[in-house]
């Protein structure tokens, strides 16, 4: 499998091509995964939308 730099670290690490197309040229390795995936769940499933019910309500008082 050919070497790429991990976006996060550049760290050289090992991937298929495919997974080189999945991710459009940004590979990251295991660990930079584990830290970029854990964040963007909570984020978009539960931060987003507590963020802007709280403005909201803070704008009527
Ligand atoms: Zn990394």
């Amino acid at each position: 499998m050919p070497l790429f730099r991990c976006e996060g670290c550049s760290i050289r690490i090992e991937r298929s091509m495919a997974a080189y197309w999945r991710n459009k040229g940004k590979l990251l390795c295991s660990t930079c995964l584990d830290r970029q995936e854990m964040p963007l769940k909570t984020a978009e499933s539960g931060r987003k939308r507590g963020s802007s019910e709280f403005r909201a309500n803070s704008n009527k008082s």
